[in-house]
């Protein structure tokens, strides 16, 4: 068992001002800023410095990503409940995979989880960077499932823009872990195979992401206003469904996304 009570305060320390500071920013809401705490206290205090270089990355540059806004976004804003300060259930399904991991790694001692932690990390910046500056591009993105054009913003939309940064993301997540390793010895300094199995597994969840999205994620038309929206109301009132699951949102996929991306991750390195 690898549990320090002194790096755990520090964790919670680093956790409140960093959180405090996003919700300062308007990255994070009340709730958002609660998840950070809970989220950023289980992954510095139990996994120490390698662990925190990614998370940081991954909570830097998608609060940084989110804040780049043009005519196409604000548009989008009509059809997803990303944007805006996050909330507790967005914290939690983008870090909570993360923490599972982080946690397994801290009661069994054994570095491999790291392998795992680092997948889901890299799968939930590939989500974000994706989403974040697909939004941007001017042309229409397709659906995942059937390749038709499909609204900017909506769930299982894919664009070029988007993949490619999905696909950035995955790699400068890894790297940032990988440099990170390089200041401890908590991690060893594992082939690039391994390392490469982490961002491997973080861009194919990446893409399952979508696939669930346009698949199983709740789509809903306001019965007022006649928008579409992943949300379950719209003008202070029930929507209504008009696609997938009404129990898996967003956060659902997300979270599913992230937890596959790690175990896929394991699974690669163990075999
Ligand atoms: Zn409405």
């Amino acid at each position: 068992m690898l549990f320090d009570i002194i790096r755990i305060l520090i964790g919670f320390v680093l956790s409140i001002i960093i959180a405090l500071t996003a919700h300062r920013l308007k990255s994070l809401n009340r709730s958002g800023a609660f998840g950070a705490i809970l989220v950023g206290t289980i992954i510095f205090g139990l996994g120490g410095i390698t662990f925190a270089v990614p998370l940081l990355f991954f909570f830097i540059s998608g609060s940084t990503l989110s804040m780049l806004q043009n005519s196409s976004k604000r548009r989008s804003q009509k059809y997803t409940i990303r944007l805006g300060p996050r909330t507790f259930a967005q914290v939690f399904a983008n870090g909570g995979p993360a923490a599972v991991f982080a946690i397994a790694y801290a009661i069994k001692g054994n570095p491999i989880w790291f392998v795992g932690y680092l997948a889901c990390l890299c799968e939930a910046a590939a989500d974000t960077w994706a989403t974040e500056i697909g939004m941007l591009s001017k042309s229409s993105p397709v659906s995942i499932v059937s390749f038709k054009p499909m609204p900017t913003g909506q769930s299982g939309a894919i664009s070029l823009m988007g993949t490619v940064a999905s696909l950035a993301a995955t790699l400068f997540t890894m790297a940032s872990a990988r440099i990170a390793v390089n200041f401890t010895d908590s991690i060893p300094h594992w082939p690039i195979s391994i390392w490469f199995a982490a961002a491997y597994a973080g861009f194919v969840g990446s893409i399952l992401d979508s696939v669930l999205g346009a698949v199983f994620q709740g789509l809903y038309r306001c019965r007022n206003c006649g928008k579409i929206t992943e949300d379950k109301s719209h003008c202070s009132q029930k929507a209504a469904r008009i696609k997938g699951i009404g129990l898996i949102n967003n956060d659902a996929v997300n979270f599913i996304s992230s937890l596959l991306s790690g175990v896929l991750a394991l699974w690669i390195v163990a075999t």
